[in-house]
């Protein structure tokens, strides 16, 4: 942990994330102390520690560039979104993104497309109504998921087994659960279409 307010965070209370589309999360990100100006870092999302996704991000002043490559174009994607605070009743400060589409602040974007938007934004309400195999697969995930006490979305990995839960329960749950993640990434990964990480520099 390190940089502004390190150790003076709110706690966040939200629900867990339940999409699938490559969450970005400026909490997590404060969390790590990436977040000063200036700042070059890269950001994954791994499944069993494998890397299914990554960004490349540069931190400006109240603002964030992120990039990355449409794997089916080999096409740069660069994408200016802006930050803003807000103060915290416990002192130091929350950061948020400002929506590129609606303004509005969010912890959380999504890329479900080409672009990074909030949930509304993003077209997730679009990918329930056009509901596909991968989507349905990520949605029973997240029941197996929440049996198992585990954070929903399957990007978050998994959690170990529940205490007081039988192992051969535990096994048969987590079985299905990786199966049903295979499948959705498969469609995450067909959608979004940018599973290689961009190397700048
Ligand atoms: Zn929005």
């Amino acid at each position: 942990m390190g940089g502004r307010g390190s150790g003076r965070q709110c706690s966040y209370g939200g629900k867990p994330e339940t999409s699938d589309s490559m969450p970005l999360d400026i909490r997590k990100i404060t969390r790590k102390g990436l977040l000063v100006t200036g700042n070059r870092f890269s950001w994954q999302w791994l499944v069993n520690d494998r890397q299914v996704a990554g960004i490349s991000v540069r931190v400006d002043l109240q603002s964030m560039v992120l990039s990355y490559c449409m794997k089916s174009t080999g096409e740069v994607v660069e994408q200016q979104v802006q930050t803003q605070t807000s103060p915290c009743h416990l002192g130091g400060q929350r950061y948020w993104f400002t929506c590129p589409r609606c303004r509005k602040r969010v912890a959380v974007l999504y890329a479900p497309g080409r672009y990074f938007a909030c949930r509304q934004c993003g077209g997730l309400g679009y990918a329930t109504q056009k509901e596909g195999a991968g989507d349905r697969a990520s949605t029973k995930a997240d029941k197996l998921r929440k049996r198992l006490g585990w954070q929903a979305g399957i990007l978050n990995g998994g959690g170990g087994k529940p205490k007081g839960m039988h192992l051969k329960t535990y096994q048969r749950l987590k079985s299905n659960h990786d199966a049903l993640v295979q499948v959705s990434l498969h469609d995450i990964g067909r959608k979004l279409g940018f599973l290689h990480k961009l190397l700048e520099e």
